[in-house]
C-alpha cells in the first residue's frame, strides 16, 4: 500500500496535540473518566453575539456563495483597522490582509508561498507543533534556537543571528507563546527587529494567535516597528481570543507581495475561508470586547490555581506563564524510575503512564522541542484542574 501514498505524507509527523485529544476522547467513550488537558482549546462556548450575527447571516441567505478568496472586504478592512489601531501597524490596509481557514491554514499557506527546497526557517524553541512539519512540507528545514526554563524559554537576538545562514529565509515565534505561555517584551522583540533589519531577505513570521491572553499587560507586534512592516507577516486567528476553534477563522497581515502570493495559492487549495463563519468573525472583531476580556480574567485565574498545585508536587519545576494558557514544567525529576509496570525514560512515557494511571492527558514536551518537558493545557474548568492535579500528584509520588 505505501507507494500509493506519497513520502510527504509518509515522512509527516501527526499533530501531537491533535493526537492525544483523540486518545483522550477515545478513553472517554470507553466510559474511562478522563480529564483532557491536552488540547490547546477554550473551554468556553463563543460568545453569544458572534453565534448570534452568525444565524443572521444564515437568515439574510447573502453568504451562501463562494466568498472572494482573500476574505470578505468588510471583514478584511474591520482586521486591518484594528492592527492600525490596538497593534499600531499604521500601514496595515484591507488589502494586506488575508483570511483563512484558522491561522494553521494562514501558516501553511506563508510557508508555501515563500520556500524553496532547502531554504531554512528559524523557529524560537520550545515551539507550536505544527511550524516544524508544515516547513518540512512545503521543502524547508527547520532550524531551532533553544530557550531554557532560565531564561523562561525565550531564545534570544544573538541566538538567531547566529543560526542566520544565506540559505535563511524567514523566522517563527508564537508570543505569547504555544507551548510556554512566554511573552516576548517590547526590547526583546526591539533586539530581534534590529537582527532581521540587518539581513535583507528573511522575513518575521509573528504568530500572534495568544494576543488576547495576556497577563503582562500590553501584547507588542514587531510589524509595528520602524521598517519591520515589509518584513513581517503578523499570523492572527479568532480560535483562542474569541473562543472559535471549530469556526476555523484566522488570518495574516502581510506586505502586499506576499498577501498577493497567499490569495493564489489559497484560490487553487480551498477558494477562501467559510462564508457565515468569517461572518461571525466579523461579529467577533467589531463587537462587544468584553467576553474576551472575561475569558482572559478566568485564565488568569486559573493560572495561579495550577501554579499553587504543581509546586506544591515535590520533582515538577515550573516557570510562571506570562499569557495563553498553558504550564510547559520540566519533569527530568521522574526520568529512571518506575512504578504500576511503567518505567519513564522521557516525557511520552510520562504522558502515557498519567494517562492510564491518573486518567489525565498531558502532550509530552518532545513535540514542541522540549523532551525534558510536558504541556499542561488550563482551558479546563477548576473543579477539573484540582481534580487532575490531586491525581497528577498521587501517581507522580508513586514513581520510585
Ligand atoms: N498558532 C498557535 C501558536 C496555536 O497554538 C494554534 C492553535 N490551534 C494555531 C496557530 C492555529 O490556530 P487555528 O488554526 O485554530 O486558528
Ligand atoms: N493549537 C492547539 C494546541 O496546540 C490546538 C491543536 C492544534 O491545532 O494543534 O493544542
Amino acid at each position: 500500500m505505501n507507494s500509493i501514498l506519497s513520502d510527504r505524507i509518509i515522512n509527516m509527523e501527526e499533530s501531537a496535540t491533535l493526537a492525544m485529544a483523540k486518545k483522550a476522547r477515545e478513553l472517554k467513550s470507553q466510559g474511562i473518566d478522563i480529564i483532557s488537558l491536552s488540547l490547546g482549546e477554550p473551554d468556553f462556548k463563543t460568545p453569544k453575539h458572534i453565534q448570534e450575527a452568525a444565524k443572521a447571516a444564515i437568515d439574510e441567505g447573502k453568504y451562501f456563495s463562494y466568498p472572494p478568496v482573500a476574505g470578505y472586504q468588510d471583514l478584511r478592512e474591520a482586521i486591518a483597522k484594528k492592527l492600525r489601531e490596538e497593534n499600531q501597524i499604521a500601514d496595515a490596509k484591507a488589502e494586506n490582509i488575508v483570511v483563512s481557514t484558522g491561522a494553521k491554514h494562514s501558516i501553511a499557506n506563508v510557508f508555501m508561498c515563500m520556500i524553496n527546497e532547502g531554504d531554512e526557517v528559524i523557529i524560537f524553541s520550545p515551539y507550536w507543533v505544527s511550524y516544524a512539519e508544515i516547513i518540512k512540507l512545503a521543502g524547508g528545514v527547520p532550524v531551532l534556537i533553544e530557550g531554557t526554563l532560565e531564561n523562561n524559554f525565550k531564545a534570544t537576538a544573538a541566538q538567531l543571528e547566529a543560526a542566520i545562514t544565506p540559505r535563511t529565509k524567514a523566522v517563527i515565534y508564537s508570543s505569547p507563546c504555544n507551548p510556554t505561555g512566554s511573552v516576548f517584551s517590547k526590547e526583546e522583540l526591539e533586539a530581534i527587529a534590529a537582527v532581521i533589519l540587518k539581513h535583507d531577505n528573511i522575513m518575521v513570521i509573528a504568530d500572534e494567535i495568544y494576543e488576547l491572553i495576556n497577563f503582562v499587560g500590553k501584547n507588542y507586534s514587531i510589524g509595528s516597528f520602524p521598517g519591520m512592516f515589509d518584513r513581517t507577516i503578523t499570523v492572527n486567528g479568532f480560535s483562542k481570543g474569541y473562543a472559535m476553534t471549530g469556526w476555523r477563522v484566522g488570518y495574516i497581515c502581510a506586505p502586499l507581495f506576499i498577501a498577493k502570493a497567499v490569495e493564489k495559492m489559497q484560490g487553487q487549495f480551498t477558494s477562501g475561508g467559510t462564508g457565515i463563519a468569517q461572518r461571525a468573525a466579523l461579529a467577533g472583531i467589531s463587537g462587544d470586547q468584553t467576553p474576551s476580556k472575561e475569558m482572559a480574567e478566568a485564565y488568569f485565574r486559573r493560572r495561579a490555581l495550577v501554579l499553587d498545585l504543581l509546586q506544591d508536587i515535590p520533582g515538577i519545576k515550573t516557570h510562571v506563564p506570562e499569557g495563553a494558557f498553558y504550564f510547559f514544567p520540566d519533569v527530568t525529576a521522574f526520568f529512571g524510575k518506575s512504578a504500576h509496570g511503567h518505567t519513564i525514560k522521557d516525557a511520552d512515557d510520562l504522558c502515557l503512564y498519567l494517562l492510564d494511571i491518573a486518567n489525565v492527558s498531558l502532550v509530552t514536551g518532545a513535540a514542541f522541542g522540549a523532551p525534558e518537558c510536558v504541556r499542561l493545557s488550563y482551558a479546563a474548568s477548576d473543579e477539573e484542574l484540582v481534580e487532575a492535579l490531586k491525581r497528577i500528584k498521587k501517581a507522580l509520588g508513586d514513581l520510585a
